[in-house]
């Protein structure tokens, strides 16, 4: 029988967690599938760890992985991703706006011989304005910048199989966009649309400036374009510059020339500004290849699971 792990992660979710793994379980019954619901606690302040633990003991299905703190989504992801061992990997949140009902549709493709089954976000009930429109912003300028097609409305919900997750494991850049760069990673690919239902319980755990943090993370570890506008900045305030030294001499040829304070001053702050604005890009270039050299592990963990001692030092032990 083949086994699917269903990878969670999980930050202060104490109202969600019970609710959705009963939802996974009414999904998973009836498939002819073994399963595992492997969740990663973030570093969780509330009591979504006596939760986890407590179902731990009460269903075989249900693994708990905590981290030693709050690591963010994303790496929390990569850590389940590291832990699975399902022959297809399910990642999803444990809020319920990734309906568990869609799993046997996932699994589906994944027996139709897909390697990737990514699932595309068409609306979320009851979402702000607000998220709505910089989301479909953020993802018309990350696609002008950068050179992999990235979905508008793509989701961390999404199947894996057990080929793509290995490959999946030698990317061990701290800055991770995971729908990209599973995107970019080839294998066959599918998509399957949804509508993500609001929040069962709880509030959004991405304040904003997680979702900032996230939405730059997105953008400067996928291009490198950002770079090269300083060349294009150079080259429009140089053709200014030009432009402004012919009418000084045209200035002083016809005796009209004044002192210039003002020139001076817009002219200063233009060029100040310009730079200001690149060394700060530059900056933040720098400051991720500073993150990245370090080489530091990508999440701690605290516990593992009682069936998986000892993963952790395998896994980082970089040949
Ligand atoms: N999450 C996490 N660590 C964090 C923030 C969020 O593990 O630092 C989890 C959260 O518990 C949920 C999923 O990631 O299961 C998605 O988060 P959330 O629902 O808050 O994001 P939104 O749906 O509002 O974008
Ligand atoms: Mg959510």
């Amino acid at each position: 029988m083949k086994k699917v792990s269903i990878v969670v992660p999980v930050y202060n979710e104490e109202d969600n967690i019970e609710h959705f793994a009963e939802s996974v379980r009414m999904a998973m019954e009836p498939l002819d599938y073994a399963y595992e619901i492997l969740f990663v606690d973030d570093g969780s302040r509330d009591g979504s760890r006596g939760i986890l633990l407590k179902l731990e003991l009460e269903d075989p299905h249900i693994h708990g992985i905590f981290l030693a703190r709050n690591s963010g989504h994303q790496l929390a992801l990569t850590c389940g991703l590291d832990y699975a061992d399902g022959d297809a990997v399910i990642t999803m949140d444990g809020d319920m706006q990734h309906p568990p009902e869609l799993i046997p549709l996932l699994l589906e493709k994944w027996e139709e011989g897909n390697d990737v089954v990514q699932t595309i976000r068409q609306t979320t009930e009851g979402v702000s304005i607000f998220k709505r429109l910089t989301s479909k912003y953020y993802y018309k300028v990350l696609n002008t910048l950068s050179d992999v097609p990235i979905q508008p409305g793509g989701s961390d919900f999404r199947l894996m199989d057990r080929r793509v997750v290995i490959a999946f494991r030698r990317y061990r850049e701290h800055a991770r966009f995971i729908r990209g760069m599973v995107g970019a990673m080839g294998f066959r690919q599918v998509q399957v649309e949804f509508v993500a239902p609001p929040r069962f319980a709880g509030v959004s755990k991405f304040s904003l400036r997680k979702m900032a943090r996230f939405a730059m993370d997105g953008i400067l570890s996928y291009s490198s374009v950002p770079l090269r506008w300083a060349f294009y900045a150079g080259l429009f305030s140089g053709l200014c510059s030009i432009l402004l030294l012919i009418h000084v001499f045209y200035a002083t040829w016809m005796g009209s020339a004044v002192a210039g304070w003002a020139t001076i001053t817009v002219c200063i702050l233009f060029f100040g500004g310009i730079q200001m604005v690149f060394l700060g890009i530059i900056g933040e270039y720098i400051g991720r290849i500073f993150e990245e050299v370090k080489g530091r592990p990508l999440y701690l963990v605290a516990k593992e699971p009682e069936n998986r001692k000892g993963m952790e030092s395998r896994m980082d032990s970089r040949a």
